[in-house]
């Protein structure tokens, strides 16, 4: 029996099926790892404990948490819960979220759950999954997150486990999606098909996806961890903002190493810290990458602070220790020998299209590629199954979600393009849109966060309205709405940054007992790639309902007082 057997119906559905199967000889992506003593999370605890004991401190609640269970294994108190129809409580709210699953009161009494798709890359038959998910136990709508992943939000207290089996069934394994763990594996959504890329980053993302899967004494990190690769193409994955970020570079043909790509290492990017990933001088070939990462990530489990939740991410022990001693830590976990080569012996980074994840464009072949502009990420159930039919119709039935909280449909031959553009437009979304529009992230905000000081999504969508309406910006333009100083939307990367706050309200009678309200502080000048840098302040405290007011008027200030070839970046 051959695929001609089946209707075309049938080919599209198994299209959607096959699209995220990936058949090759081998283990692609991954060289240089050694078999050795197995490590327990209780090993990296009980030691922690000992040097905390040891400098007078104690491991934080969380530590205590991890050492007594490790996340991986909450299934049989999941199933508990679920059976009593209760959520979780203490240090199990916690733990939960190492199997992806955020007990999200009081913003919302109920979970949402965090998907992890290595690239971000899903084939449509794993979107409609998704899609029927939410719409069964969910809210019946998804969010595109600033990871290049999926959220479902609104899941009652007796589904967790539904929800985890039907993501499983498709071959979605979200373990280690929260929590103290490396979160969703980014990488460049254009993989494959960007006539720019140096490096296909597809095969590194999966193959760190499933090493990290794979691992167990993973699931005991000091704090969450982000990995991303980013291919040296037209869209970047903002691997700079990353706790490791590998980002493809080809050596200047006058020097010593061959003219092939390799990918650069950087350390320590947390950018709700300010601090970008910083270059580590290591040159890697691709398929070194999985066994470096193990390595980085076996000695911040030996080093990192268990005994402050503030200082227990990887820039902090880079801060203490330098990034010579911890590389010379991560040498001697390796079989080989590191290949150190200055950054300016390697070709400058091709730039960046700010706009590139938006809109038609060429691909590396005769193709070409859409993308859909999403409201900051949000997606309805009628949308997820058009878009998925659209996928399988038209273009190659793989979702490309982005950390522009977007979406990109790849492999579309010129002919289908019209078709698909009309599809994309009845569903009510759209593949063009101002640069505001194109440009705006939002977190979740206090729709759904209890960290929130403000509502997120729904402001910046008037905002975005608003700037549509008062002004004629002609140029891309990213503007970053986080909720708070933990800075999911990456308010410091933005070319404006706004940062929720409590604020007192602009209209009580006597501002010494005013309430408080939503508002924003103001950054200007973030930037990434090759226009990288951290935003600065500009105001403070910045009423939300005064807000669209505020931009306008410094974007206006801008397009009237600009010179000649001037953009908006102050870095
Ligand atoms: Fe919540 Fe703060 Fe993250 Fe926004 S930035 S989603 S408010 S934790």
């Amino acid at each position: 029996m051959s695929t001609q057997d089946f209707d075309e119906e049938q080919q599209r559905y198994l299209k959607g099926v096959t699209a995220g199967l990936h058949i090759a000889r081998g283990v692609p992506g991954m060289t240089g790892l050694t078999t050795g003593k197995r490590l327990r999370p209780d090993d990296f605890h009980s030691q922690a404990r000992i040097r905390a004991q040891a400098m007078g401190g104690e491991l934080t609640s969380q530590e205590e948490a991890k050492a007594d269970l490790n996340p991986n294994d909450m299934w049989n108190e999941m199933v508990a819960l679920a059976n009593l129809g209760e959520y979780p409580k203490g240090d199990d709210v916690f733990l939960m979220k190492g199997r992806g699953m955020f007990y999200v009161a009081p913003n919302q009494d109920s979970y949402m759950c965090r998907l992890r798709m290595p690239g971000g890359i899903f084939s449509s038959h794993q979107f409609r999954a998704v899609a029927d998910l939410a719409e069964t136990y969910g809210g019946g709508y998804t969010h595109v997150t600033t990871r290049a992943n999926l959220q479902i939000r609104e899941i009652g207290p007796k589904d967790p486990v539904n929800v985890l089996m039907g993501l499983q069934d498709v071959g979605i394994l979200n373990q280690g999606s929260g929590g103290d763990n490396v979160r969703n594996i980014t990488g460049s959504p254009l993989a494959g098909i960007d006539p720019d890329e140096l490096i296909d980053v597809t095969p590194y993302c999966r193959a760190m996806h499933h090493h990290i899967i794979n691992h167990r004494e993973l699931y005991g990190l000091p704090r969450k961890f982000n990995i991303a690769f980013d291919g040296g193409g037209r869209i970047s994955a903002l691997e700079g903002t990353n706790d490791i970020g590998f980002s493809a570079v080809m050596p200047k043909a006058d020097g010593p190493l061959p003219r092939r790509p390799y990918f650069r290492m950087g350390l320590g990017g947390i950018t709700g810290h300010q601090d970008f990933a910083r270059d580590t001088g290591v040159m890697l070939k691709p398929e070194e990458c999985v066994a470096v990462a193990h390595a980085v990530l076996h000695v911040f489990l030996a080093s990192g602070d268990r005994t402050s939740r503030d200082k227990a991410r990887l820039k902090y022990v880079l801060d203490r220790w330098g990034f010579d001693k911890f590389m010379r830590e991560v040498q001697k976990k390796l079989p080989f020998t590191l290949r150190r080569y200055p950054l300016s012996r390697c070709e400058t980074r091709a730039p960046v299209d700010k706009a590139g994840h938006v809109g038609i464009h060429d691909q590396i072949d005769d193709k070409q590629y859409v993308g859909v502009v999403l409201p900051v990420g949000r997606l309805t159930i009628p949308q997820m199954h058009g878009l998925a039919d659209l996928a399988d119709r038209h273009a190659d039935s793989k979702m490309r979600t982005t950390v522009w909280q977007n979406l990109v449909l790849g492999n579309v031959k010129k002919s289908d393009m019209k078709a698909l553009v009309a599809g994309i437009e009845k569903l009510g979304l759209h593949v063009n849109a101002s640069p505001a529009r194109t440009g705006m992230v939002a977190c979740t905000g206090s729709f759904g966060c209890k960290f929130a000081n403000a509502e997120t999504k729904g402001n910046a969508l008037e905002l975005v309205d608003h700037l549509e309406d008062t002004l004629e910006l002609d140029e891309p333009l990213n503007i970053h709405m986080t909720g708070c100083p933990n800075s999911c939307a990456q308010h410091y990367v933005g070319d404006i940054g706004l940062l929720g706050a409590r604020v007192a309200d602009p209209d009580a009678d006597d501002p010494e007992e005013a309430d408080q309200v939503d508002g924003f502080h103001v950054y200007i000048g973030g930037g990434y790639e090759d226009e990288q840098g951290i935003a600065r302040e500009l105001a403070t405290a910045i009423p939300a309902v005064h807000l669209n007011a505020y931009l306008e008027n410094l974007l206006g200030l801008y397009l009237d007082e600009r010179h000649a070839g001037e953009r908006f970046v102050a870095y």
